[in-house]
Order: C-alpha cells, then sequence, then structure tokens
C-alpha cells in the first residue's frame, strides 16, 4: 500500500488535500504493519490515522471506544461521508447486533466501532475471529493505565488482542499520557516495536490564568462581560454549582445552561446543539461536557473548582480555540478545593489508584501555585520542552515580584502558635484581619495577640502569603485534621532566631486589569 492512495482516499472521503504533520507518517507504518502509539492533542486529527487504513486497506478495523455516546454520531458521521461503518455496544439490541456482525463476517465493513465492555465480554473474540481485521485502533488509550486519568478496569484485558491476532497491527491513540502511563499503554497492549509518534501539544493560542478562588461568581461575571456573546464553558466540580452558576448568569440576561449527567439524554442532545449552534453562549458544566464535542468557536474556559489533575485541565482548556484564534482561559484555585479533592480521592476503593490520584492531584496544586510560566510547566508535564517564556500566561505578563516577607511571615506564624494550630487558612486570615465573626468571639480568639494584626493586607494576599509559606515549608496543612495550619521546624527559625523570609508580591487581579487597560 503507499501513500499517494492514502492522499486519494482523504481527498475522495473527508476533503482534505494535505496530511497534517505526522499523520502519513503514522499511516506509512501501519501500513508496513507496524504498532504505533500515537499522541496527539484533541482535534489533532488521530482519526484519520486509523479512518485512512481502515478505507484502503482490505478487511476491517475494529475501532476500540469508550465513548459509547459520541459512537452512534461517529459512525453516522463516516457513512455521510460513504465510509461504510457500524457500532457494537450495549446500547445496541440483538437483532441489530446480528446484522452488523453478518456484514462484518461478509466484509462489508470499513470500520467496526466497539466498546470495551463488549470487546472483553464472553465470545466477542470468536465472532472478531470469523471476519478479516486489518487493524485495531485502540481510542483514548490512557484508559488503560492506573496512571492515566480516566482509567478503565476493561481496557486492561485488552492485551488478549495481540494473543489472538499477532498479525494484526494495532494503533493506540490518546490525547493526554505522561510518560509513565505511555510506557503502561505500550505494556498493557503488548505493542511490539511500535512507533511513538508524540505531536506537539502548545496550543499558544491559548491564554493561561490563575486567579484565588474567592468572590468567583463576581469574578465570572466580570470576565463574562469582557466576553460578550462568545461561546464558554465553566467546568464545575458539582451538578450543584453546574446549576447555580447557570441559573446566576441565566439571571443577567446571558444565555447559560448547566450540564451534567444528572439530565436526560435528550435534554443534554438539545443543550449541545444549542452550543454548537450558537443558541447558547455558555455552559456551565460537570466533566461530562465536552468529551467529542467539535465546536471550533470556543472562545473561553473557566475552571470554578480545581481539575484533578493536569491530563483533564489540558484536555478542558483544550477545549477553546480549537480554530487557532485567540481564546482565553481561567482556573480559580483555592484550598477548599484541594481539600475537597483529596477527601473524594482518598474515599476511593482502590488504594493504589488512591496513592496515583494524590500525586496528580499535587503536580495539579504545583501548577496553580506556580511562580514561571504556566505554560513550560503544563508542557513540561507532556514531556515536551519549551525554549523560552510564553509570554502569553499570567506570571509571563506579571512577573513575580520578590519583597521582604518576614514581617508577614512572623504575623502569621505566631497566630498559628497562638491559635495553638487549630484553625485551617480561611479561619487564620479572619482572625489575623481581625474579622468580627462570631465563631471567633466563641473561641476567644479576638483576645489573642495577633488578632488583628494583619488588618493592612487583604484576605486576598493573606491567603497568597500563606500558601506561600506552605510552599515554602514553613506551615503545613493538617489534611487528616481539618486542614489546619501546623508550625513547622522551619517556623521556628522565623519565629525565634530572626530568619529573613522572601515572599512573592501578589499581585490582585484588579491590579492586573488596570495594567492590561494601560498596555
Ligand atoms: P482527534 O480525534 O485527534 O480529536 P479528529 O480526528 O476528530 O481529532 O480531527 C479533528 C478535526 O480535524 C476533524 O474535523 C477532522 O476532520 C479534521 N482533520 C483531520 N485531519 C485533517 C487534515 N489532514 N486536514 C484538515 N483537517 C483535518
Ligand atoms: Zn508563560
Amino acid at each position: 500500500m503507499n501513500l499517494d492512495k492514502a492522499k486519494q482516499a482523504l481527498k475522495r472521503y473527508f476533503g482534505y488535500d494535505q496530511f497534517r504533520p505526522l499523520q502519513a507518517e503514522i499511516i506509512r507504518a501501519i501500513f508496513a504493519g507496524k504498532d504505533a502509539l500515537v499522541l496527539m492533542p484533541t482535534g489533532g486529527g488521530k482519526s484519520v490515522c486509523f479512518q485512512i487504513p481502515a478505507v484502503t486497506m482490505p478487511g476491517t478495523c475494529v475501532v476500540v471506544s469508550p465513548l459509547i455516546s459520541l459512537m452512534k454520531d461517529q459512525v453516522e458521521g463516516l457513512r455521510a461521508n460513504g465510509i461504510q461503518a457500524a457500532f457494537l455496544n450495549s446500547a445496541i439490541d440483538s437483532r441489530e447486533q446480528l446484522k452488523v456482525e453478518e456484514s462484518f463476517y461478509a466484509g462489508a465493513l470499513n470500520l467496526l466501532y466497539v466498546s470495551p465492555e463488549k470487546l472483553v465480554s464472553g465470545n466477542f473474540v470468536s465472532i472478531l475471529k470469523r471476519g478479516k481485521i486489518n487493524l485495531f485502533a485502540i481510542d483514548e488509550a490512557h484508559c488503560i493505565s492506573a496512571w492515566g486519568h480516566d482509567f478503565r478496569p476493561e481496557y486492561t484485558q485488552m492485551g488478549m488482542l495481540k494473543q489472538h491476532f499477532p498479525q494484526v497491527p494495532v494503533i493506540a491513540l490518546t490525547a493526554t499520557a505522561d510518560k509513565l502511563t505511555r510506557k503502561d499503554i505500550v505494556d498493557q497492549l503488548k505493542l511490539e516495536e511500535p512507533g511513538i509518534f508524540i505531536a506537539s501539544f502548545d496550543r499558544p493560542n491559548l491564554s493561561l490564568e490563575v486567579r484565588p478562588g474567592q468572590q468567583r461568581l463576581g469574578q465570572i461575571q466580570e470576565f463574562v462581560q469582557k466576553h460578550p456573546k462568545q461561546a464558554g464553558i465553566i467546568y464545575c466540580l458539582s451538578r450543584k454549582t453546574a446549576e447555580d452558576v447557570a441559573a446566576k448568569l441565566a439571571q443577567q440576561g446571558l444565555k447559560a445552561e448547566a450540564y451534567h449527567a444528572g439530565l436526560s439524554p435528550d435534554r443534554r442532545s438539545k443543550i449541545q446543539d444549542n452550543f454548537i449552534n450558537d443558541n447558547i453562549h455558555i455552559i456551565c458544566a460537570t466533566v461530562a461536557f465536552g468529551m467529542g464535542i467539535d465546536k471550533s468557536n470556543v472562545r473561553w474556559v473557566i475552571h470554578y473548582n480545581l481539575p484533578k489533575n493536569l491530563e483533564g485541565y489540558y484536555q478542558e482548556i483544550g477545549r477553546a480555540g480549537r480554530d487557532g484564534a485567540k481564546a482565553d482561559t481561567l482556573l480559580f484555585y483555592s484550598f477548599a478545593d484541594v481539600s475537597m479533592l483529596r477527601d473524594i480521592i482518598q474515599n476511593g476503593e482502590n488504594a493504589a489508584q488512591n496513592e496515583i490520584q494524590l500525586v496528580k492531584l499535587e503536580r495539579m496544586q504545583q501548577y496553580a501555585e506556580s511562580l514561571a510560566c504556566r505554560r513550560r510547566i503544563l508542557l513540561a508535564y507532556f514531556s515536551e520542552n519549551l525554549s523560552k517564556n510564553c509570554g502569553n500566561c499570567d506570571i509571563c505578563r506579571n512577573p513575580p515580584q520578590y519583597i521582604d516577607g518576614t514581617q508577614i511571615a512572623q504575623k502569621a506564624l505566631s497566630a498559628v502558635y497562638r491559635v495553638n494550630e487549630q484553625v485551617p487558612m480561611g479561619m487564620l486570615i479572619d482572625v489575623l484581619r481581625g474579622s468580627g465573626r462570631k465563631e471567633i468571639r466563641q473561641l476567644g480568639y479576638d483576645t489573642i495577640k495577633t488578632y488583628g494584626a494583619g488588618r493592612d493586607l487583604s484576605q486576598w494576599d493573606w491567603q497568597q502569603y500563606l500558601m506561600q509559606l506552605v510552599n515554602l515549608g514553613y506551615l503545613e496543612i493538617a489534611y487528616d485534621a481539618n486542614s489546619v495550619l501546623r508550625l513547622t521546624a522551619a517556623s521556628h527559625e522565623v519565629l525565634f532566631k530572626s530568619r529573613t523570609v522572601q515572599l512573592v508580591k501578589p499581585s490582585s487581579y484588579k491590579e492586573r486589569q488596570e495594567e492590561e487597560k494601560a498596555a
């Protein structure tokens, strides 16, 4: 099989004249019977890498995809382009299934999409053995790895494909896989000396910004006003938050809707359609939204809550600006979110999985707290090195300024000392700022010496300074004890040995806005 034929097929079935970077190399490898691992960002054009071999080689390409809800649309899309495709999953009745099997046996299918459940069920291998398969494509291949961010147990049985079909090449595709996940994919699928194809993940048109998660709603309203009538997605951790945020924005006359797994399939597809057709501008969604949504002009993505890991985060912000035009992303970061996510993870059943997820959460947190170019950190996570700072993240636009933070540290640490290491960050800030909250009076914190000693700084600034003190090791958060702040050995040096502390001046986002206006 030669590449000219592939190029003709690209034109004939998809209407494109050129392959994108890597597509041709990948297809060439498959033509040569090689296994392949493909890492390409969402929207990068992974499907073409197996669809072109599927339509040019004799036999059927079997595609394993966990996105059952999208299978029907994908298959219909292919059929509309004149490609013979069908799918099998739990949503299909047995009569329909038989029909699909018959056409597979008859060699009448270019592509057969199956869900992982179907693939590993009972006698499915014997069904597969009755047809002629030219390629296995494992989509969303990171699901195979406990290191991946979306682990699916059924995927771990797919190593059997190589055992049953040693002659058939396997192509594994994913949009997100760090080094360990990659290795896991290759090992578990038993790929043989696979070609490894990694496209650049850099999306320079996406601006990156992180803000402390206070008064998020007000900030969002302001943000949305600056993006009038533009399509955007607000990711929330819970259904309730998604609904609350949507309701608040709708009250302001904005076209916003909540989207989550609690809605009926009908309602969900209606919302999707309305969003795609620009009848709705803002979707407030749980992570259920966006898998496979092909809307190129999403102009912004906000994370109301901290995502669980960088893979998820990058995938979600990646839904903005697919047309290549400038798009803005904003992540809200709060310790409350970190604690909540920790709880969720620690309640998971699989202890080894929980450990991995906690490490990933830590990386997410480091990103949010970073004082260096965020894009460099993000891409480094996916093993890609940027040679210079990006100029399109909040840190690049507003480089940190160091100040002598010794006094600030002393105030904070002595407050922690005087409340007997019994309060979490939010309340410590209230004590430092002399809040009149009833709880504080009841606990007698209004009588300690540092009560109100930090009035000169805003709540916002305090949160940032305290986070820095944690990162520098001067304070600890006791996650096992309601996230109260505790002193460390290093804190004693600050308190009693007048050790100096360098801190970064927090740039309030108001300040930043003014600077941007002036620029
Ligand atoms: P992924 O699976 O990586 O998210 P898709 O395979 O769905 O991406 O491709 C994303 C979009 O890019 C689709 O609209 C697809 O038709 C388009 N596309 C893929 N390959 C090419 C190409 N060579 N030239 C132009 N557009 C392409
Ligand atoms: Zn940057």
